[in-house]
């Protein structure tokens, strides 16, 4: 796919809540990555993300890279700890900020109009997909549900109209399940592009596709208007004074295992309940209404550039795991 995006494809988190109505700054924010080699290693580096540090990417298995930001405080303690292990380690990215500085956001010259240079607001994607559905008889947006914040939840059906009347197999697809993760909503709107125009025309004939451009719109919202690395949706969190739950955490299966947190301070607080976030449980009731015709389901993700696939609780292999690895 040769999208010619002069964006960052990046990522990160939000420990601390703006009080105000600026966007939060990450000045003297680093990432560092580490490459562990023992099994301690891995231990302190699961230790530092149960502490609150922002695991971009791991922690990961004994020789593969893992990719952690740390506050100006938590370099003064969490960091140290890290480096005085033993572990490799190098600087990644020495300013956050910096990186952040010269991302683009823009607002539309002309309602419902987007292109794949710069990253777009949520009214902005919304009015583009409404405006498909005025432009293509086979486009419908279809809204599932409502956000914690009251914000429409939309799915974007595209189906080319069958002369034998046959069901054809569904691909789902589904963008900023993680706020901060702007870059799977334009991967998103990109595929419906190239659906509508574009390269992938002729794959409207096999299948029918249902494109969910926002999956967390009150996160992807606030991480527009008050911290970029906000990933969590928005809801409030009885008892804590931390917000939100990692919607990719809420799902039911093997709900609070593997790589999930109890604590509502972390990025990947899996929620009080299995399905406790409206926007997951709205999607999980809509799903049930195709779920027999769906043959794929996509997730888009930042950052890495990688395929993950089941089981993700568990190292155990699926029955068709070399299918997968082959499709990777
Ligand atoms: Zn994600």
């Amino acid at each position: 796919m040769s999208m010619r995006f002069k964006l960052l494809g990046f990522l990160c988190t939000c420990h601390v809540l703006a009080v105000d109505n600026t966007m939060e700054s990450y000045v003297g924010y680093k990432v560092y990555r580490f490459t562990p080699s023992t099994e301690d290693h891995i231990k302190l580096l699961r230790e530092l993300q149960d502490a609150g540090i922002d695991f971009w990417t791991g922690p990961s298995p004994p020789g593969r890279t893992s990719d952690a930001m740390f506050s100006p405080e938590q370099q003064v303690d969490l960091l140290n700890k890290a480096l005085s292990s033993g572990m490799k380690n190098e600087v990644y990215i020495s300013d956050v900020q910096d990186l952040l500085d010269v991302e683009k956001v823009r607002t539309v010259q002309a309602p419902g109009e987007i292109d794949w240079y710069y990253y777009y607001k949520l009214d902005d994607l919304y009015a583009h997909v409404e405006r498909l559905a005025v432009e293509n008889p086979y486009v419908e947006v279809i809204k599932y549900g409502q956000s914690y914040e009251s914000r429409d939840l939309k799915v974007v059906k595209i189906s080319k109209f069958c002369e034998t009347g046959e069901t054809k197999p569904i691909i789902f697809i589904e963008g900023s399940t993680h706020a901060r993760e702007w870059i799977s909503s334009a991967v998103a709107t990109y595929i419906i592009n190239e659906l509508l125009c574009g390269t992938l025309q002729e794959r409207m004939d096999q299948f029918d596709f249902y494109i969910v451009p926002v999956g967390n719109p009150d996160g992807y919202v606030y991480s527009h208007t008050r911290s970029r690395m906000w990933r969590k949706t928005r809801s409030i969190n009885k008892g804590s004074r931390c917000v939100g739950t990692d919607p990719n955490r809420n799902w039911n299966y093997q709900w609070m295992t593997g790589g999930s947190s109890d604590d509502p301070c972390t990025d990947i607080y899996a929620g009080p309940e299995a399905f406790s976030e409206v926007e997951i449980r709205s999607l999980a009731e809509f799903y049930q209404t195709i779920g027999n015709n769906v043959s794929f389901v996509l997730t888009l993700h930042i950052y890495g550039q990688k395929i993950v696939f089941p089981l993700g609780y568990t190292r155990d292999h699926i029955p068709d795991y070399d299918r997968y690895v082959r499709l990777a």
